[in-house]
């Protein structure tokens, strides 16, 4: 099994504006981890950005005096030190995203990559988020990948648990259903906007149980594990996006994965 690779990572708050305090959740980040940026003394009638060197991330609404974002360290993140800073802007502005060659060469593939990188204000999660399904760890986060021909595929975006074919899946916050389809490497898949740029990902469904714009709540079963797409086995692969960054899902999840599943 590859080891996580880590980026040691300094932040430096370059720019403060006059009465605005800003606490970050931690100074150095560990590949798909992710930052969490709070802003205090912040007059709210405006859309405030938060910059990571060149990146813009949106501030959404904590509470009524903190304005808070999320970024997500993947594997195409390069910068080792980064600066940071707080921005008010005319319009909503979106992170840079990074396209795939197979997102820009299929149009069926770029409806799959926008619902990652679905932008809800409202937040819909609570908590912290638990076990989609119970089952072993096959596969981790920021693993590289080959195919049969040993051509890289790329890192691993997410988790692999193990379950035989109709397991039921259960949804581990709450948030409501931005996409269903069908893509040849990730089979049958569902996409959960968990508002304020929190989405997840499960791949290989042999059913899915919920449809489009339907709110799902914490527990609920959405789906069923399978083994659709280009899989080995019947398993569920799990993942969690910030602003369409992929982050390791195994951050946000109780540590015990029995405790936290039916
Ligand atoms: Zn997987």
């Amino acid at each position: 099994m590859q080891r996580l690779i880590t980026i040691p990572l300094i932040l430096l708050l370059l720019q403060e504006a006059y009465g605005i305090e800003i606490e970050l959740s931690k100074k150095v980040l560990k590949l798909g981890e992710a930052l969490e940026v709070k802003v205090k003394g912040i007059e709210k009638s405006g859309n405030y950005i938060c910059w990571l060197n060149d990146n813009p991330y949106p501030l959404y609404p904590l509470n009524a005096s903190t304005l808070r974002t999320f970024i997500g360290f993947g594997a195409k993140f390069k910068a080792k030190t980064c600066s940071l800073r707080i921005e008010e802007a005319k319009d909503f502005i979106l992170p840079n995203y990074e396209k795939s060659n197979r997102e820009k060469n299929s149009i069926y593939v770029k409806r799959l990559a926008d619902a990652l990188r679905t932008e809800t204000p409202v937040q819909f999660w609570t908590g912290g988020f638990t076990w989609p399904t119970r089952g072993r760890i096959s596969g981790r986060f920021g693993e590289r990948r080959f195919d049969q021909n040993n051509a890289y595929l790329g890192i691993h975006q997410g988790i692999d648990i193990t379950g035989k074919t109709g397991t039921p899946v259960f949804c581990p916050n709450n948030g409501r259903v931005v996409l269903i389809g069908r893509f040849d490497l990730e089979g049958k898949v569902l996409v959960i906007d968990h508002g304020q740029g929190f989405v997840s990902t499960y791949f290989h469904l042999s059913e899915i149980l919920v449809e489009e714009g339907e709110e799902v709540k914490n527990d609920q079963v959405i789906a069923r594990v399978g083994a659709t797409g280009r899989v080995t086995a019947p398993h569920l692969h799990f993942g969690l996006y910030i602003h369409g960054t992929p982050i390791d899902p195994l951050y946000w999840l109780p540590k015990d994965t029995a405790k936290n599943v039916k």
